[in-house]
């Protein structure tokens, strides 16, 4: 296919070159009638002239006649500058300056002779045999007592006027040449200031196509091509803001969606993955690569996810179910699958929305297990108070020495409840964050000297020796009272948990430096020890490795997991080393500062 550009030259090129052919034809075939009319004009004079001064011989013998007419032909030949035929009337030639007479033929039918015959003058151009070229001829009839005796013709070659002819049409030509070569190139400009603008939008529009939405025609006159231009303009600017609104959309949209912490998922109508977000890919350990454009049923993904959006899709209605994945590790979720339909209610695939419910899941375990514990343990001293107090009632109040030792048991059990109660109070303050930290300096070394003090006594009972080892520069921020009954709850197990004659003591250290600087306070005993399988149970609530020895020292199970929670309030760790018999070290890193 051509260029526009060249067609449209092209077009005008051969418009004008036809006109100009047309123009120079005509002129041409005007010139040479014209010329020719002239000739044709000025030899019927001189015939009529010959005829008028020469004598029609018609007597004497045939040779005579013909020398005669040959002789004549011959003279007028010399004014006339034209070859001179005489005719007999029938056709016969008489003579000829050009020709030797008796060689020709009949010459009646010629032409110009049978126009001469029958108007009185006849004319024709005809290549002639005898001379090889275009001849005029002219004829007229001689009369004589009205009849015709004969014909006398004139002929002229045409070459000059043919030569003049060509000359004139190779002006023509070159003419036409530089009038195409000119023409051909100020169409071409023509045609290029016609079509470059378009080229250029066209380009632009191109531009566009692959995604440049910034490519803008550049504008350069008012009429239809400066309109097209500005009206492309126009197209390219709201193709780039809605392209722009489309990509903020769709970026805030996967910010969002990777944000998100429940994973989703959609599925085409046909059964394909179409999105992924990044909290799905987690949740259900397949990535997008894995995933997207597969379909369903056939990508290697979660077993009771596939059954679920099996089911969405054959009964187009919501589905809820909570399912356990075990892969990519044990999880809970909560699975939402919705049917999606368009506003005129076409059915356009699945979204799913998958929620991690496994930390509520097992908060509630604990909780419920929480509940049952507590109502075990106060069931247990409620149940001695009840018990003893019905024994009292029954009679043994009497016995004054059974009814103190009853009394006493009750005392105990109400004690330990009131204990319990406290701790579990304690405990649910603490975990629940209600009550913030109040961060203070604290001086350890007086601080654990008022703490072994208050301890003492409890030691002297049972004849256990407390020393402490704290460095006098050592300080820490901390919560005071909360670091207090840290070292209470540790320190009263340690005297619980040693036998008479044993020691419990602490000692203090400054461990690491600069920002991770840290105290390591090691509280120990020489006590009975934990068995190693327990340790890692000893801080859960409740938890005892000898029930019947921590309740007849008056524990409730729930001191080391109060530590705990204390201890990772102020950022710190603890830990347990501990062999039976020997003795026990709880181990607590607690940074300088919070
Ligand atoms: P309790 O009120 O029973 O002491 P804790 O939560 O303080 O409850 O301790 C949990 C369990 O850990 C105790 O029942 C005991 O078996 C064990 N334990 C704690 N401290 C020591 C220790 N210093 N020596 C030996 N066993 C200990």
């Amino acid at each position: 296919m051509l260029k526009f550009r060249v067609r449209l030259t092209l077009i005008f090129i051969t418009i004008i070159g036809l006109s100009v052919t047309a123009a120079g034809i005509f002129m041409m075939s005007v010139l040479k009638e014209s010329h020719l009319t002239e000739m044709r004009e000025g030899m019927f004079r001189q015939l009529n002239i010959i005829s008028a001064t020469v004598e029609w011989k018609s007597s004497g013998s045939d040779d005579e006649i013909v020398e005669y007419f040959e002789t004549e032909a011959l003279r007028i030949k010399q004014f006339a500058e034209a070859r001179v035929t005489f005719i007999r009337a029938d056709g016969l030639v008489l003579g000829d300056s050009d020709e030797e007479a008796e060689a020709m033929d009949d010459h009646l039918s010629r032409v110009e002779i049978q126009q001469a015959k029958e108007h009185g003058s006849g004319t024709s151009v005809r290549f002639s045999n005898t001379v090889k070229h275009n001849m005029l001829y002219v004829a007229r009839p001689v009369i004589e007592g009205g009849q015709i005796v004969g014909y006398i013709r004139l002929a002229v070659g045409l070459q000059d006027v043919e030569q003049a002819t060509w000359r004139l049409w190779s002006y023509l030509l070159s003419g036409l040449i530089i009038v195409f070569l000119f023409s051909g190139l100020i169409s071409y400009r023509i045609a290029q200031g016609l079509t470059r603008p378009l080229e250029r939008m066209t380009k632009v529009a191109q531009q566009i196509s692959r995604m440049n939405y910034r490519a803008r025609v550049k504008v350069r006159s008012k009429d239809e091509i400066g309109q097209l231009g500005n009206a492309i303009n126009l197209m390219a600017d709201s193709l780039q803001f809605q392209v722009n609104r489309i990509q903020e959309d769709e970026s805030r949209m996967k910010s969002v969606l990777d944000n998100m912490i429940s994973g989703v998922l959609m599925i085409d109508r046909l059964g394909h993955f179409v999105l992924l977000n990044r909290s799905a890919e987690e949740l259900i350990g397949f990535t997008s690569q894995e995933l997207l454009g597969k379909k369903y049923d056939e990508a290697k993904q979660q077993f009771e996810l596939t059954r679920m959006i099996e089911d969405c899709f054959e009964r187009r209605e919501p589905i809820r179910d909570e399912i356990v994945f075990y892969f990519p590790e044990e999880r809970t979720l909560d699975i939402n699958l919705a049917p999606m339909t368009d506003g005129f209610g076409d059915w356009h695939g699945v979204v799913i929305v998958l929620h991690d419910i496994t930390a509520i899941r097992r908060l509630e375990r604990i909780r419920s297990e929480f509940v049952a514990n507590v109502s075990h343990e106060l069931k247990t001293p409620i149940a001695a108070v009840k018990g003893f107090a019905e024994t009292l009632l029954a009679g043994a109040v009497n016995d004054l020495e059974t009814a103190k030792s009853f009394l006493q048991i009750i005392f105990d059990e109400s004690e330990r409840l009131n204990r319990l109660i406290g701790d579990i109070l304690e405990l649910s303050k603490i975990e629940s964050k209600r009550i913030p930290l109040q961060f203070s300096p604290v001086h350890l070394s007086g601080f654990t000297d008022k703490i072994v003090h208050m301890m003492q006594a409890e030691a002297t009972k049972k004849k256990i020796n407390i020393e402490s080892y704290v460095p006098e520069d050592l300080y820490i921020e901390a919560d005071e009272d909360r670091l207090r009954q840290i070292f209470i709850n540790l320190l009263s197990n340690g005297v619980n948990y040693t036998p008479e004659g044993g020691t419990v003591g602490i000692k203090m250290e400054s461990v690491g430096s600069g920002r991770d600087e840290k105290v390591r306070i090691i509280i120990y005993d020489t006590g009975i020890g934990i068995p190693k399988k327990d340790i890692p149970r000893i801080f859960e609530r409740f938890y005892r490795v000898d029930k019947a020895r921590s309740r007849s020292s008056g524990g409730t199970g729930l001191g080391l997991s109060i530590v705990k929670h204390l201890v990772e309030l102020h950022k710190a760790t603890i830990r347990v080393e501990s062999e039976i018999g020997i003795g026990s070290r709880f181990i607590i890193e607690m940074p300088v500062l919070q």
